[in-house]
C-alpha cells in the first residue's frame, strides 16, 4: 500500500515536470536511497579515502612484494579511528555505525584488498564480538586496546574443518577454574600481527557443535604458538598463518560470551562479517575500474582512443552497472542488519554476487589494458590476483549457494510448497 502511494506520488511529480530531488520533501517518502549518506557517514568515509589515498597507496607495490604490513601504516590505522569504528567514544572508538565500518572497508579495498582484511576482521568480528558479547571487566580491559594498538585474530578453521566449520577438532577441557586449550587452528587473518585471539573450541565434545565455545586468548599465553605465514597469490600485506594451542591454559572468565554458545556466535558475526567481504569486494572492482578506464580512454589503437570502440564501450558500461549492482546490495544488507530486520540471504547473497563482480571486473580490466595489463609495472594485476580470494573465505561460493538455497527453500515451505 505504501510502495504504491509512493510510486503515484512519483509518477505524479514526473507528469508535473517536478525533479524527482525534491522528492525527500514528500511527507510520505520517508525511505531514502541506501547510497544516500549521513554527514557522519560522509566524513568518515572522505577521511578514510584520503588516508588511503596519501598514506596507503605509496605502500602498496612494497607491501604486494615483501608480503609485508609497515608499523608505521598500521599506527596510522590505529591513529586515525580506523581500527575502532563502532568501539564507544568512551573505549577511546569513533563510536560509528556498522554502515560505516562497511564504508570504510570499502575505501581501503579500492587501494589495497589486504589492508581491507586487516580492517574487516578487525572491526566487524573482533571488536563487534567483544561489544556486543563482553562482560564489563573484558570490555575494560579489551576495547581501549583494540581501538588504540591491539590488533585481534578470529580462530574458526582448522586443517579438518574449513567448510565444515563446527567439525572443528580444537578441545578445551575444564580443569578447576581453568580451561586446558588443545589444537590448531589455520588461515588466521592477522595472525602475525595479533594481540589478541577469540578461539573457537569444543568444550564438550560429547554435545557435538553445542559444545563450541569462544576464548579469549592473548598472544603471550604460554602454549600458543603462531606458524609460518603462508605465501599467498594475493592480498600479500593481509597476514595469514597456523595458530597452534599446546596445553594453553586459561582462567574460566575468559570465555567470552555464554559456554556452549560458540557456534552462534560465530553464525552471526560470520552473517555480518560476509557484508564485510563483500564490502572489500565492491571497493577492489571499483578501485581497478577506475585506475583503468584513464588508460582506456588516452590508449589510441586505429587513429582512435580504444574507448570509442563501441565494442568496448558496451563491455565496460556493463561492468559499471554490474558494480553499481552489488554495491546497492552490499549498502542495503548493511542498512538491514542496522534496522534490526533478517538479512542472512541478503548477506549470502551480496557475498556470491560481489565476488563475482569482482573476479569479472578485474579480469576485464587486465583485457583492457592490453599487454600492460599483466605488466607488474601497473597496479591492474595485483587487483586481479587480489580479489579471488572473495571465493573462498567467510564461506566459499558454494556455501552461500547453499544458504541461499536453504532460505529459498523454507520461504517455499511457509508458502505451502515444500518438497
Ligand atoms: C586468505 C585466507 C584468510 C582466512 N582467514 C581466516 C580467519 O581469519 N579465520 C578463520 O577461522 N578462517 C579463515 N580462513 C579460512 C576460510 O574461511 C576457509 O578457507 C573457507 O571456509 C573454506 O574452507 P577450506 O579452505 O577448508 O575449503 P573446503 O571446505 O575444503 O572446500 C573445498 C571446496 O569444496 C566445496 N565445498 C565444501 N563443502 C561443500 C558443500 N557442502 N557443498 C558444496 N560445495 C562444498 C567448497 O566450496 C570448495 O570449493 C581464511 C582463508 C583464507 C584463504
Amino acid at each position: 500500500m505504501f510502495v504504491r502511494r509512493i510510486c503515484r506520488q512519483a509518477v505524479a511529480m514526473v507528469a508535473r515536470n517536478q525533479p524527482l530531488s525534491s522528492w525527500r520533501s514528500c511527507s510520505s517518502a520517508t525511505h531514502l536511497p541506501v547510497d544516500l549518506f549521513s554527514e557522519d557517514e560522509i566524513m568518515m568515509r572522505d577521511s578514510v579515502a584520503k588516508f588511503a589515498k596519501e598514506v596507503m597507496e605509496p605502500l602498496v607495490p612494497q607491501m604486494d612484494e615483501e608480503c609485508q604490513l609497515p608499523k608505521s601504516l598500521l599506527d596510522g590505522l590505529f591513529a586515525n579511528g580506523i581500527m575502532g569504528i563502532e568501539i564507544p567514544v568512551e573505549y577511546g572508538g569513533v563510536g560509528a555505525s556498522f554502515f560505516t565500518s562497511i564504508l570504510t572497508i570499502e575505501e581501503i579495498a579500492k587501494v589495497d584488498m589486504g589492508v581491507s582484511v586487516l580492517v574487516d576482521v578487525h572491526n566487524t568480528l573482533i571488536n563487534n564480538l567483544f561489544r556486543s558479547l563482553g562482560t564489563p571487566e573484558q570490555q575494560e580491559k579489551y576495547l581501549p586496546r583494540l581501538a588504540s594498538n591491539m590488533v585481534g585474530s578470529f580462530c574458526l578453521s582448522e586443517e579438518g574443518s574449513g567448510s565444515d566449520a563446527f567439525a572443528l577438532a580444537t578441545t578445551a577441557k575444564a580443569d578447576g577454574d581453568d580451561f586446558v586449550i588443545n589444537g590448531s587452528k589455520m588461515w588466521i587473518s592477522n595472525a602475525e600481527q595479533a594481540g589478541v585471539f577469540l578461539v573457537m573450541a569444543n568444550a564438550n565434545p560429547e554435545q557435538g557443535y553445542k559444545g563450541i565455545t569462544t576464548f579469549i586468548v592473548d598472544r603471550d599465553t604460554p602454549g600458543m604458538t603462531i606458524g609460518k605465514k603462508e605465501k599467498k597469490l594475493g592480498i600479500n600485506a593481509s597476514s595469514t598463518c597456523p595458530v597452534h594451542f599446546d596445553d594453553v591454559r586459561v582462567h574460566k572468565s575468559a570465555i567470552l560470551g555464554e559456554y556452549g554458545h560458540g557456534y552462534k556466535y560465530a553464525i552471526s558475526m560470520l552473517n555480518e562479517g560476509r557484508i564485510g567481504i563483500a564490502a572489500q569486494l565492491i571497493g577492489v572492482a571499483q578501485g581497478c575500474f577506475d585506475r583503468t578506464i584513464p588508460y582506456v580512454m588516452q590508449r589510441k589503437q586505429f587513429g582512435r582512443s580504444v574507448w570509442n570502440f563501441q565494442g568496448m564501450q558496451h563491455q565496460m558500461a556493463t561492468v559499471a552497472t554490474e558494480i553499481e549492482a552489488a554495491r546497492t546490495m552490499v549498502y542495503n544488507s548493511a542498512r538491514r542488519q542496522m534496522a534490526g530486520v533478517p538479512f542472512t540471504k541478503q548477506a549470502a547473497m551480496v557475498k556470491f554476487l560481489a565476488s563475482e563482480v569482482a573476479c569479472k571486473t578485474t579480469s576485464k580490466c587486465v583485457e583492457w589494458m592490453g599487454g600492460v595489463g599483466i605488466s607488474k609495472d601497473y597496479p591492474i594485476e595485483k587487483y586481479y590476483r587480489d580479489c579471488k580470494v572473495g571465493t573462498i573465505y567467510e564461506g566459499t561460493s558454494n556455501i552461500q549457494l547453499n544458504t541461499i538455497a536453504k532460505l529459498i527453500e523454507a520461504e517455499q515451505r511457509e508458502m505451502g510448497h515444500g518438497i
